[in-house]
């Protein structure tokens, strides 16, 4: 068959842009190197959360992948829960941030509520006292089951769409323009052919254009996670981020006290970088972590394949100072890897007029890739003026 569209790569990116280009009447296939999409898009937290982007696009992009999960679990259960992001304030400075990112949200009506030390306690009962300085909450946030949500989607578009394709097992390894089609070869010696083909092909640095990646500045960073065993009792609402978020996330830094937070001192901080975050999954278990350790994409390889347990048991004790668990027994912990750029909110290379890099949008993907792919399928086929800088800065 001839496609319109050859999207290379089963994980979020890839699958959102197939996903537009179907609702855009178009023909698409799309191929996946693994038996089943198994990278990052797999292997996250599941927070949906629009409120922590920058301001502008990014939180514009946010809302749109907000809004379409939300349209998808209307129609097929893809294990989203509208059940909030909240973000707890660790000292008054945290809270004088929050404070104004709330007046922030107010003035362009994306729904938020402040909470006060007591309210917050009241809807949590199991924040820690030392830890409680007050929250801002997002009530209109989600979250995703990332171990099986990606498989959901790619289903539902099978059965919705009659022009879709979709091939697992098909590592494309020849990617090139010939004429005015542009041909994709697979490991297997099978060749598809389309008008236009976008790669989001992940942390895959190696098969596909490998010298665009070594003369990027594309990093991959790896991040250690881990989950508890069910709790009996315990229940966390939605997303539950914390003081690290506020100092890392993009929103918070346009905050005109951002530059008056005091330092994040513990033992962890001056050996890792690292974020502090909870989120229940369906069946109880807590889903906790994460550390940050970056090289560049070409040099992936000097990533330590071990789960180091320092920085395991550190992030446990302090996740132990801001919630109280009925059962901290991890019972499984795994790695993930994302693409991010050292300079750029994504990573955006055409090839040639018909072929496509997207890649390196970083720890922010279950938020915003479904709304940014969106927006550049729409750009190609409707035509829309390139704002590439302010997508890309
Ligand atoms: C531990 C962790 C926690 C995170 N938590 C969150 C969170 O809570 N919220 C949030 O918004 N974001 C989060 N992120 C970020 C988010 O998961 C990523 O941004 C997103 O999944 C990246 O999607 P992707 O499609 O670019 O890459 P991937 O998910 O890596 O998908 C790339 C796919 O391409 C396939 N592929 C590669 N090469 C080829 C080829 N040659 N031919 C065919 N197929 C190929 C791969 O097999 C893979 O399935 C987290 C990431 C990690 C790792």
């Amino acid at each position: 068959m001839n496609y319109d569209l050859i999207v290379v790569g089963g994980g979020i990116l890839g699958t959102f842009h197939a996903y537009w280009a179907l609702e855009q009447g178009k023909k698409v296939l799309l191929t996946e190197r693994d038996e089943r999409p198994s990278m990052a898009t797999i292997r996250n937290f599941g927070q949906v959360i629009p409120s922590g982007m920058s301001r502008g696009i990014w939180h514009e992009f946010g809302r749109k992948t907000l809004q379409t999960y939300k349209e998808i679990q209307a129609q097929t259960n893809i294990g989203i829960r509208q059940n909030g992001a909240t973000y707890f304030a660790s000292c008054p400075e945290d809270f004088q941030v929050l404070c104004e990112t709330h007046e922030y949200y107010q003035s362009i009506d994306y729904p938020c509520q402040l909470l006060t030390p007591e309210l917050a306690k009241l809807r949590f009962p199991h924040l820690k006292d030392g830890y409680n300085f007050g929250a801002l909450h997002f009530p209109e946030e989600v979250t995703a089951e990332p171990r099986t949500m990606i498989y959901r989607i790619i289903e539902f578009m099978q059965q919705k769409y009659e022009h879709f394709h979709y091939r697992p097992n098909t590592p494309i390894i020849e990617l090139e323009t010939i004429g005015d089609r542009c041909q994709a070869t697979d490991s297997w010696g099978n060749t598809f052919s389309a008008d236009f083909a976008i790669v989001c092909s992940g942390a895959d640095f190696r098969t596909l254009y490998p010298k665009v990646y070594a003369e990027s500045d594309l990093m991959v960073c790896k991040l250690h996670m881990m989950s508890t065993y069910p709790q009996q009792k315990t229940v966390l609402h939605g997303s539950i981020l914390t003081g690290h978020s506020i100092r890392r996330y993009g929103v918070f830094k346009d905050s005109p006290s951002f530059k008056d937070l005091p330092p994040i001192q513990d033992e962890l901080s001056n050996k890792f970088e690292y974020n502090i975050l909870f989120k229940q999954a369906i069946d109880g278990s807590v889903i906790l972590g994460d550390s940050h350790e970056y090289v560049p994409a070409h040099q992936a390889e000097r990533l330590s394949i071990d789960s180091d347990e320092t920085i395991i048991q550190g992030m446990v004790d302090e996740c132990k100072k801001v919630m109280d668990l009925d059962d901290w027994r991890i019972q499984y912990r795994w790695n993930g890897y994302y693409a991010e750029s050292a300079s750029k909110s994504i990573f955006i290379e055409d090839i040639d007029e018909r072929i496509q890099v997207v890649n390196g949008i970083g720890g922010k993907g279950m938020t915003t890739a479904c709304g940014f792919a969106h927006h550049n399928i729409e750009k190609r086929w409707k035509n829309l003026p390139e704002e590439t800088d302010s997508i890309c800065n």
